[in-house]
């Protein structure tokens, strides 16, 4: 029914009884009687609607807290409206909290930064990846402008240009960023940043990588170009002559050959694609082997030694082998003729280990961290003399990596070098 309709009939119900009721008085017991009825019944109304003005405005007080009444003639259509008016907005306001709960949680979880500032650049909201990036902190720094929180030259440039079409590369507190402001509405913005720090560390080595390995090949193939030049140019040069460069050119061929195969060797370990297929390793198997290539290596100018004591593991055998394979060979490569190779398959407290300890060269304490680098050498032409890539400990460090195991390095210039992998107990092959 018209709402209209449901107020005025039960109003003027309620009059015309009063006025009924005082007109039947006053026709019996005269007007006295009659005006006196009136004003009582009238009376009466009043106080009601007092009552229901007086619950309606406690209600209107505090919402939440006060029940509304059930009310009383028009009251009772006034109450069931606002009841449900409260409910709607109630319904309203519980679902704008969920969303804005997931909002945040979205917000929260997304890699990229997101700062909410007004149109005069004061901050208004950040999700935790713009607090990490530019070193905000919501709660301490809502309402400050950003330019005091973002102090940065190149920054304050590009708001003063304000060519907000294209992004800006920061370099921020040991990162680097991509930010960009986008207007919103009429009087926000919104700055996106975006952590470049881990791809352009990946786009640096890359570059690095090829630059290294460019110069490392060049060398030799400078070489091999030299002498078949000489061939070509001389044909009547002396056999002997001849023959100590097609010597030189075959160890500049080897050369070339092994800093290849190191290169597709540490690209497979890197590659996704390869993942660590572990089988059961038998150690004493894959030890004997390489301390046989080992004294092929020194050719009897060291007292190699091993002592197979660990057991077997879970692992790929070719990747042990290259990994166990390069520690021992170098151990050969920088010991001097004399010098003692051990080698050692144990079990070390924290779970098995293999350790190999030569009294050779040694390497100063600066440089130890570093030997695990592409390319890394201590001494560029000694690593050359005796057939180095350079990439030898890191691939030992990749196949550590997918075997869950770490490398120790200790050392004494002059007087020799002990390198230990560590393996969990979680890699000992089952029985
Ligand atoms: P390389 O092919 O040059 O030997 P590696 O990656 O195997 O490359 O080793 C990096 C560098 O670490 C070597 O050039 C060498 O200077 C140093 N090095 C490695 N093993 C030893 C060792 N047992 N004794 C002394 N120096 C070593």
């Amino acid at each position: 029914m018209n709402p209209r309709l449901l107020f005025w009939i039960p109003a003027g119900l309620r009059l015309s009884i009063i006025l009924a009721g005082a007109g039947g008085l006053w026709y019996m017991f005269g007007p006295a009687a009659g005006i006196a009825a009136a004003i009582v019944g009238l009376l009466a109304l009043l106080v009601i609607q007092l009552h229901y003005l007086y619950q309606l405005s406690n209600w209107l007080e505090d919402p939440n807290s006060a029940k509304l009444p059930d009310g009383w003639g028009a009251w009772t259509d006034i109450f069931s409206r606002l009841y449900r008016m409260q409910r709607g907005h109630e319904k309203n306001q519980a679902e704008l909290t969920e969303w804005l709960t997931r909002f945040r949680q979205a917000m929260s979880l997304l890699p990229d930064g997101v700062v909410i500032m007004d149109d005069v650049l004061f901050l208004e909201w950040c999700n935790p990846a713009a607090e990490k990036h530019l070193g905000l902190q919501l709660e301490r720094d809502k309402g400050m402008r950003v330019t005091n929180l973002v102090r940065s030259p190149e920054f304050m440039d590009y708001i003063i240009l304000g060519r907000y079409d294209q992004p800006l590369t920061l370099s921020f507190r040991d990162n680097k960023l991509v930010v960009q402001i986008i207007p919103f509405e009429n009087r926000r913005q919104i700055l996106v940043t975006h952590d470049i720090t881990e791809s352009e560390r990946i786009d640096m080595m890359r570059r690095d990588f090829i630059a290294n390995a460019s110069h490392e090949l060049r060398t030799p193939l400078t070489v091999i170009n030299g002498f078949l030049e000489i061939a070509t140019s001389q044909p009547n040069l002396d056999p002997q002559v001849r023959m100590s460069h097609l010597k030189l050119m075959t160890e500049q061929g080897h050369r070339m050959q092994n800093l290849v195969e190191d290169m597709l060797t540490l690209t497979r370990l890197e590659s996704v694609d390869y993942p660590l297929r572990p089988e059961k390793v038998n150690m004493r198997m894959l030890l004997e082997q390489i301390e046989q290539e080992a004294v092929a290596l020194s050719a009897g100018r060291h007292i190699i030694s091993l002592q197979v004591d660990g057991p077997d593991l879970k692992g790929g055998t070719e990747e042990l082998r290259s990994a166990f394979g390069n520690l021992v060979s170098n151990a050969i490569r920088y010991t001097p003729a004399e010098g003692s190779i051990d080698i050692r398959w144990e079990d070390g407290e924290a779970g098995p280990q293999f350790v190999v300890r030569d009294t050779g060269i040694g390497i100063r304490p600066e440089h130890i961290s570093r030997l695990t680098e592409r390319f890394y050498r201590v001494d560029k032409s000694r690593s050359r003399e005796t057939q180095g890539t350079g990439l030898g400990l890191a691939i030992v460090k990749h196949v550590l990596l997918r075997h869950d195991a770490t490398l120790a390095i200790e050392s004494e210039p002059e007087k020799g070098s002990t390198f230990t992998v560590r393996f969990s107990k979680s890699r000992v092959a089952d029985h």
